[in-house]
């Protein structure tokens, strides 16, 4: 099959029938052209509501439950109304109706346990990916396009890290190629959900939030597609946050190092783990705006022809620094440092940045707030010897902090870029905390105070010339 295009609707691409027709034309046009398949996420905000209402449900609240349920049918229903008319509504409506009733069960289940097994969740968090699909299939049947809305668990075998799952190539190549490709091969449009699989003995499992750009590369490179369109609400990537900074630029192309790079960091465009699977097939992936699909977007390559340097800047707010600090130099700061790790990675927290400094060897490490709790309790409990016999100062938390994030390509062989970048920073009186460079050229980590945050974005995107030299290309 040459030619595949996979195309990936994110949730404000398929938030109102309004939406889901325009996703529907614009996949039927590249169906004119060649191969494709469709990855859908769930209507937006529909995953929040569903992930809402099981929490309620584990809380015993049932009022709130159903009427949950009622908002989430009612909103499916009407949409199917817009989107199709006759027995293939009849159709649409049971299956919605079914769908509903499914999770409400899930619910009930939830309630009744009074805790939330990972494994219902994610079987119940995917019935809004399943929901969107079924209404887009049936629409593009109307439209005379033979489509069929599948199910990712079909497809995408995981491991059996619910909520997080991570895809087994080999296998889901194999499923792919016999649940999709011949699908395609007869002219019956896939329309697939993003977000959820299952593991190799079927059992549920999700990608992670925002998961479903994911599932669209991991599908893109078992099926050998020659491209993968994402399809969001804004024109590709840009060389910051618009809401931050007066003259951001959409970036023409960027590698994938530097798109995975500002994903991780922060840049909302993309899910971080979406480029992974593509880089060993060399998969070309478009971010493109679906509200203003003329525009051409972003192309994310293995290599771009720009010239090397900083590109883009990314900010996040939502994280706190930690710090370990020996009380003397009697102890190894190295095997604390080990043991540390040992235990972050214990649990799920994730290290975004870590720096460690005098001879005393002290060392501070940066993590999601959200995660803090869990990522203290592991430290504390592996530390807490030396803590209680005075080796170790109590650990410090700094939340008042912010990270920000420089990225390009050969920015490591740019002279004097660093110098520059820290001089504007500071000539708006902000104050840098922590430096992470680590071992990719690519990406300077500055951790600054929170209230300074958005100032050092705004000064190190007009230093760098970011946008100017994005608009001229
Ligand atoms: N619907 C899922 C979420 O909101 C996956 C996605 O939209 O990418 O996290
Ligand atoms: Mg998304």
């Amino acid at each position: 099959m040459k030619n595949l295009l996979v195309m990936k609707f994110g949730g404000t691409s398929m938030g109102s029938a309004e939406r889901i027709k325009v996703a529907s034309r614009l996949a039927r046009a590249a169906l004119e052209m060649r191969p494709v398949a469709v990855v859908v996420s769930a209507m937006a905000k529909v995953t929040d509501l569903l992930l809402d209402t099981l929490r309620r449900a584990e809380a015993g609240d049932m009022d709130s439950v159903e009427k949950n349920c009622t908002a989430l049918a009612e909103r499916h229903l009407a949409a199917c109304g817009e989107l199709l008319s006759g027995p293939a509504l009849d159709e649409a409506v049971k299956e919605v109706e079914e769908l509903v009733a499914e999770f409400s069960r899930i619910a009930q289940g939830i309630r009744m346990l009074g805790e939330r097994p990972p494994r219902s969740m994610d079987e119940a968090v995917a019935i809004g990916e399943r929901l969107s699909a079924l209404m887009m299939a049936a629409h593009l049947n109307k439209k005379g396009v033979r489509s069929k809305a599948v199910n990712a668990r079909e497809v995408i075998v995981t491991d059996s890290v619910f909520g997080n799952a991570t895809p087994l190539m080999e296998q889901t190549r194999e499923r792919a190629n016999r649940v999709l490709r011949p699908l395609i091969e007869e002219n019956v449009l896939p329309v697939v959900t993003g977000f959820n699989g299952a593991t190799q003995d079927g059992r549920p499992t999700t990608l992670g939030r925002g998961g479903s750009d994911f599932s669209a590369s991991i599908l893109a490179a078992a099926l050998d597609a020659s491209e993968l369109w994402i399809w969001t609400d804004v024109d590709g990537i840009m060389t910051a946050d618009p809401r931050l900074v007066p003259d951001p630029a959409v970036l023409a192309e960027v590698t994938y190092r530097e798109a995975a790079e500002l994903a991780y960091n922060g840049a909302k465009v993309l899910h971080p783990r979406t480029l992974a699977p593509l880089v060993e097939r060399q998969i070309p992936v478009w971010s493109k705006n679906s509200f203003a699909p003329e525009k051409p977007g972003t192309k994310i390559v293995p290599e771009v022809m720009a010239p090397p340097g900083p590109r883009a800047v990314t900010s996040m707010a939502g994280v706190a620094l930690v710090s370990v600090e020996p009380a003397s130099a009697e102890i190894s700061g190295t095997r604390i440092m080990g043991r540390a790790l040992d235990a972050l990675g214990a649990t799920s927290a994730e290290v975004l940045a870590m720096t460690s400094s005098s001879y005393r060897q002290s060392f501070c490490f940066l993590v999601r707030r959200d995660e803090l709790p869990r990522a203290i309790e592991a430290l504390e409990a592996a530390l807490s010897l030396e803590i209680a016999h005075g080796y170790l100062k109590p650990i410090e938390v700094n939340d008042q902090v912010g990270l920000l994030a420089v990225v390009g390509e050969g920015m490591r062989g740019t002279p004097g870029l660093a110098g520059r970048i820290f001089t504007a920073i500071s000539r708006e009186k902000v104050n840098v905390i922590a430096i992470a460079q680590g071992s990719s050229e690519l990406t300077i980590a500055i951790v600054v105070s929170r209230e300074g945050l958005d100032k050092a974005v705004r000064a190190v995107h007009a230093e760098c010339k970011m946008g100017e030299l994005a608009r001229r290309g």
